[in-house]
C-alpha cells in the first residue's frame, strides 16, 4: 500500500524527519487560504497522486501569492495526472499540498528498503538526487552508496555518517542527516514500511537538511497491525479490479493485453502468460484463483475478467490437484450463466476428474471449448483473441 506525499510527510514528522510546513487543499479556494496562512511570498503547489515524476509534467508549481496558488490548484484539481510512473490514463488529483518554498542548494537521494538478497534492510544514498534514480543506477552506479543494516544490531549512527560523508555533507549536515536516517530506519521497523524514499532530500541555503518529497510503501501483509497507516488508504489511486479481487482473496494484476487469464497457482499463472506470449498473444491480466479454489471464487474471478471491455477471449487453465476439475467446471458454468458470455472461452482442465469436468463443459451448451493440451489451448485462445 502507498501513501500520498502529504501523508508520508506526516509520518516523517512523527519520526523526527524535518519537512517543510504546509497544508492540504481539496478546492482552489482552500489552496488560496492555505497560501495566505503560510504567509510566505511564494508557495509550492503539489498535486497529490500515488506517483512520482510530477515535477516534469506540471504537478509541482512554485508560484507567487495566494491568487497564483488558487490558479495553480485549479489547474490540477479534478484532472488526471499522467507521469512517467503512471499508466497512460494517469491518476486523479483530488487534493493538492501547498507548502512553504525552500531555498534549495543541493538535492540528494536517500531510501531504505528490504533487500531480499541479503534479507536485511539496506540504506541507499546519492548526491544525484532530484532525478530519476533508476537512470542514475543504470548509467552512473558509482554515484549510489548502499549500507546494509544488521537486524540484530539495528541502525548504527556510523552507517549514516558513512553515507553523509559519501555525499560530501559538512559535519553539521551529517549530524542532521544521521537523525533523519535513524527516523527512516524506525519507520521501516515500526510501521512495516517496505520502502522509504526521499527524493530529493535537500540542503538549504541556511544549511538545513530536510525532506522535500516523501514516498512510503507498506507491506500489505502487515496492515492488520498498522491500523493508523491502513486508515490512510486512498482507493481512488488504486486499480478498481485489483481492489475487488483482493476482497475475494484472488491474486489479480491488471495488464495491458486482451486475453483474460484464469489460472490456479501463481507459478502456473506465470507459465500461462509465458505461453500466451510465446504464441503471439497478450494477457489482459495475471489471475491466480488459489490452489484450493472454490466454485464461488471461480465465479468472482470470471466476473472480474468479463468486466474488462478490453478482453477479447478468455483462457482458463486449471490444474486439479487439491481442487477437482468437475467443481471448477460447475463454477465456470454458473459464472457464465450469471454474467452472460459474449466472447470465446478456451478451458484447459487437467488433473483430478478432468474427464468429468470437460464433459460438463461440453454438455453445458455454452460457447466454451475444452482443450486439454496446453500448447493447443494457448494457440486457440490467441487465435480467438485476434478473430
Ligand atoms: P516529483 O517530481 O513527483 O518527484 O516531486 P518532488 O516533490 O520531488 O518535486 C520535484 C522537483 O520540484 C524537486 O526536485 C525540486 O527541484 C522542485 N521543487 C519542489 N519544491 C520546491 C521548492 O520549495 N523550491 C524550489 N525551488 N523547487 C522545488
Ligand atoms: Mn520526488
Amino acid at each position: 500500500m502507498n501513501l500520498h506525499e502529504y501523508q508520508a510527510k506526516e509520518v516523517f514528522a512523527r519520526y523526527g524527519i524535518p519537512v517543510p510546513q504546509g497544508g492540504l487543499a481539496t478546492s482552489p479556494e482552500q489552496a488560496r487560504a492555505v497560501a495566505k496562512q503560510l504567509g510566505t511570498e511564494k508557495v509550492v503547489v503539489k498535486a497529490q497522486v500515488h506517483a512520482g515524476g510530477r515535477g516534469k509534467v506540471g504537478g509541482v508549481k512554485l508560484v507567487s501569492g495566494a491568487d497564483a496558488a488558487e490558479e495553480a490548484a485549479k489547474g490540477m484539481l479534478g484532472k488526471m495526472l499522467v507521469t512517467k510512473q503512471t499508466d497512460a490514463k494517469g491518476l486523479p488529483v483530488n487534493s493538492v499540498w501547498v507548502e512553504k518554498p525552500s531555498n534549495i542548494v543541493r538535492e540528494l537521494y536517500v531510501s531504505a528498503l528490504v533487500d531480499r538478497t541479503s534479507e536485511c534492510v539496506i540504506l541507499m544514498a546519492s548526491a544525484a538526487g532530484g532525478m530519476d534514480i533508476e537512470e542514475v543506477a543504470e548509467h552512473t552506479p558509482e554515484k549510489i552508496k548502499t549500507v546494509t543494516v544488521n537486524p540484530a544490531a539495528g541502525f548504527q549512527a556510523y552507517q549514516a555518517r558513512e553515507l553523509g560523508f559519501f555525499m560530501d555533507l559538512t559535519k553539521d549536515q551529517v549530524d542532521q542527516f544521521t537523525k533523519i536516517m535513524a527516523g527512516v530506519y524506525k519507520i521501516v521497523t515500526e510501521c512495516d514500511a517496505s520502502m522509504v524514499e526521499i527524493n530529493p532530500l535537500i540542503v538549504t541555503a541556511e544549511g538545513n537538511v530536510f525532506a522535500l518529497d516523501a514516498k512510503l510503501n507498506f507491506d500489505d501483509n502487515a496492515l492488520f497491525r498498522q491500523k493508523s497507516i491502513a486508515e490512510m488508504r486512498d482507493g481512488s489511486q488504486e486499480d478498481e479490479r485489483e481492489r475487488a479481487a483482493a476482497k475475494f482473496d484472488l491474486n489479480y494484476v491488471t495488464l495491458e493485453g486482451d486475453i483474460g487469464c484464469m489460472v490456479n497457482g501463481a507459478g502456473l499463472a506465470m507459465a500461462t502468460m509465458d505461453i500466451v506470449k510465446l504464441h503471439g498473444g497478450q494477457p489482459a491480466n495475471f489471475l491466480d484463483v488459489g490452489g484450493g479454489t472454490t466454485a464461488e471464487k471461480v465465479t468472482e474471478a470470471f466476473k472480474l475478467i468479463t468486466a474488462s471491455p478490453e478482453v477479447k477471449a478468455i483462457f482458463i487453465n486449471i490444474f486439479g490437484g487439491i481442487v477437482r476439475c468437475d467443481l471448477i467446471a460447475e463454477g465456470i458454468i454458473a459464472a457464465v450463466k450469471q454474467v452472460g458470455l459474449k466472447i470465446p472461452v478456451i478451458a484447459r482442465l487437467q488433473g483430478t476428474n478432468m474427464e468429468k469436468g470437460q464433459a460438463l463443459l461440453r454438455e453445458s451448451g455454452l460457447a466454451i471449448t475444452p482443450i486439454s493440451d496446453l500448447t493447443e489451448a494457448a494457440k486457440a485462445v490467441v487465435a480467438a483473441s485476434k478473430a
